[in-house]
């Protein structure tokens, strides 16, 4: 069996279903045993976390506002695609939001429990869509991925029970596949108590990864609007150029990085099983694209690698006494208590420079814990800029920013925390 993934935008419109919904079929028909993951439509994830805000805030006109719009939204997309309107998506439609109504009309204490019921709505209204699509060309039968991806109750970021989820799927889903093309959500998985859980933003990488680990998946083919993964993001440098092939290593180190082409959980279920991982274009489905995988050698060409909303906390130990191996654990510590996600980490005898993701709450709440001990200053707006591979062209590159606000270079890797650029 084979795990494609389609993300929001090869799902935006009436025409990018059609188009996808033609991969599928050539797919199939060539033989390929396919299950099929995809994301809400477009922008819908935003438009949901819109809606629950409003909702929470109880302000009833943008929430009316916001509603009635991802309703149009969606019903053009499925008067284009479905000219019956005796077709079966319509009912199903009108009760998804008959439901998604009702939830986000009553106020709700726990919010965050709350989010995942009204968020996940994107992507069963993606999936209905999609899969009664399919239904017109091929044999096509919709899964509901929170019957099978078992997660805890830590709502937004569920952690997935991977023996539970192992076990649902094992042989289920590949029997199923042997007979139809299965279509399921990104995103989504379910608690022991059947209350549907989310897999953090942008999750339906994971989700397609969790699929394959647990049938042992040949391959998973993530189909996107770029080419396959670039050593460089071409909304910011114009100069580009595409790999051909990655290691499990380097692929998991550049979205560690900020590399955006996949989410960084995604490549570890793979790498454990040695699942090959395609990144492919839904534009030009006919070319090859990035593959990840077990190759032994890495290539040279250097990459430049965004990593934005930072911020740095310079430590300056107040008794200038020398920071000790104990007194960085006791910070190390501190930053993991309160989720601080640290990227970078630059010492010196009395000083300590951290460069950490700018969650500014969570960083005020360690401030004065800090404090104690450290004159401490922060700098927020900044990003963490890493070049991999960096050779000797790499320094005219580096020269091109104003300002450097902390630069470090340890083997392959060459990093800047430079201020964030005005977009
Ligand atoms: N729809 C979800 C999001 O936008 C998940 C995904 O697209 O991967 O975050
Ligand atoms: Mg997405």
């Amino acid at each position: 069996m084979k795990v494609f993934k389609f993300g929001g935008a090869s799902v935006k419109s009436a025409e990018a279903v059609q188009n996808m919904s033609a991969i599928v079929k050539k797919h199939a028909e060539d033989g390929d045993k396919l299950l099929v993951v995809v994301s809400a439509m477009g922008k819908t994830t935003n438009a949901l976390e819109r809606i629950i805000n409003a909702a929470q805030k109880q302000d009833i006109s943008t929430l009316n506002k916001e509603l009635f719009a991802l309703r149009v939204y969606h019903e053009d997309i499925v008067k284009e695609l479905f000219p019956d309107p005796t077709s079966r998506i319509y009912e199903l439609l009108e009760q998804i939001f008959l439901k998604l109504e009702r939830r986000v009309r009553a106020p709700r204490k726990n919010y965050n429990k709350q989010y995942d019921q009204v968020v996940s709505v994107g992507e069963i209204l993606s999936s209905r869509i999609v899969a009664e699509y399919l239904k017109t060309q091929l044999a096509c039968l919709w899964i509901d991925a929170r019957a099978y991806i078992r997660t805890d109750e830590s709502w937004r970021e569920g952690k997935v029970d991977w023996a539970s989820t192992e076990r649902n799927i094992e042989n289920k889903i590949s029997a199923l596949a042997e007979t139809h093309v299965l279509l399921t959500q990104g995103f989504i998985g379910g608690t022991i108590g059947k209350r549907t859980t989310t897999l953090g933003r942008e999750g339906s990488d994971y989700t397609a990864a969790i699929f394959a680990y647990c049938t042992k998946a040949e391959s998973v083919t993530i189909w996107k609007d770029v080419p396959g993964i670039l050593n460089a993001d071409p909304k910011r440098l114009s100069e580009t150029a595409m790999y051909e092939q990655l290691s499990y290593v380097d692929a998991a180190e550049m979205t560690y990085y900020g590399a955006s082409v996949i989410h960084p959980k995604t490549i570890k279920p793979l790498a454990n099983k040695e699942i090959p991982l395609h990144v492919r274009s839904f534009i030009k489905p006919n070319d090859v694209g990035t593959v990840i995988g077990q190759v032994r050698t890495s290539p040279d060409m250097p990459a430049v690698i965004f990593k934005p909303d930072q911020c740095l906390l310079h430590l300056l130990r107040k008794n200038l006494s020398a920071i000790s191996d104990s007194s960085m654990a006791l910070i190390f510590n501190l930053l993991e208590r309160h989720d601080v996600v640290v990227n970078l980490v630059q010492s010196s005898a009395v000083t300590l420079s951290i460069c950490a993701n700018a969650d500014m709450s969570k960083i005020r709440t360690i401030k004065p814990l800090l404090e104690d001990d450290f004159d401490l200053s922060i700098q927020e707006k900044l990003e963490l800029v890493t070049i991999k591979n960096y050779k000797q062209e790499s320094e005219s590159f580096v020269k091109s920013f104003t300002e450097v606000l902390l630069e470090q270079r340890s083997g392959q890797y060459w990093h800047l925390i430079v201020p964030s650029e005005k977009r």
